[in-house]
This record gives structure tokens, sequence and C-alpha cells, in this order.
């Protein structure tokens, strides 16, 4: 956690209808409408600032300051997106004559609240520089014959 992504989640509550509830929560709109039959119209989930975890008295919903960033749809620092993020799909690109020119990697969930995300790199780890990324993305190694092998 960081202060900045505190201060973001903090000011995206603000905006939900948001009141004081105590001292230390501030009562916002639910981030679960479904969890509600009118989507939460009267605020009834909390926000602590201090110990940054939110609950909702009503559905249950409840978790700490990344499952709520995620509900709001905050962008993440890119290391704490990566926490929880899984490979879930390798493939290798192969030139003509059998050698891997690259690697495709899936991983889940994506980020900034999208569903998957890909990356590409170098069979030996390397990250291709701008060009070779997109080179890669537009599919501009031929695949002679090669295969792509999952
Ligand atoms: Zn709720």
């Amino acid at each position: 956690m960081t202060p900045e992504l505190v201060a973001a989640v903090d000011s995206a509550v603000k905006q939900r209808h948001a009141r004081q509830a105590s001292r230390d929560e501030i009562a916002f709109t639910c981030p679960k409408p479904e969890g509600h039959a009118n989507r939460d119209a009267h605020p009834s989930a909390r926000w602590n600032r201090t110990k940054a975890v939110w609950h909702c008295d009503v559905c249950g919903a409840a978790g700490g300051i990344i499952a709520l960033a995620r509900r709001l749809r905050l962008p993440l620092p890119e290391r704490l997106g990566h926490v929880s993020r899984k490979e879930t799909g390798r493939w290798t690109i192969r030139d003509g004559t059998g050698r891997p020119v690259a690697v495709k990697v899936r991983l889940e969930p994506g980020r900034n609240g999208r569903r998957k995300d890909y990356v590409w790199f170098h069979p030996d780890g390397r990250t291709p520089g701008a060009t070779g990324r997109r080179a890669l993305r537009h599919g501009l190694i031929q695949w002679t014959g090669g295969t792509l092998e999952r």
C-alpha cells in the first residue's frame, strides 16, 4: 500500500455520496451495486482510511485497499497490480528453422481492470525494445512454416 493509493481511494470514495459515519469511517455508495436491490442508493459501505479497509454492512462485501481500488476501477501501481497476477498462457513463436524468436505470455487479471494482459519477451527473457515490441504486436515476424505452440 502506498500513500498515493490511499489518497486515490480516499478521494474516489468521497465522490460516492460520502458522509462521515464515525470518527474514523466514511460511509459511501457500495462499490458492489449488484449486491443491492437499489444499487445502494443510501450508502451502506464504510471506508476506514487509517486502517485502509472497507466493509459493506448490507451486502457483506469487504476487503483491503487493493480490492477496493480494483472495484473502483482505479489504476493500481504496477508493483501492486502484479501481486495476484497469474500466468495463464504461454506461447513460443519460432521462425522457419524452429528457432524460438519470441515468447508471449498471458497474465490474468490484466492491469487497470482489464481481464487479461499479454507480455512479450525474447526467449532469453529480455524484453524487446519499443521497435521489437511493435514488430511482434503487428506480426512482422514472418512465420515461414513456424509453429505456434502452447
Ligand atoms: Zn454492499
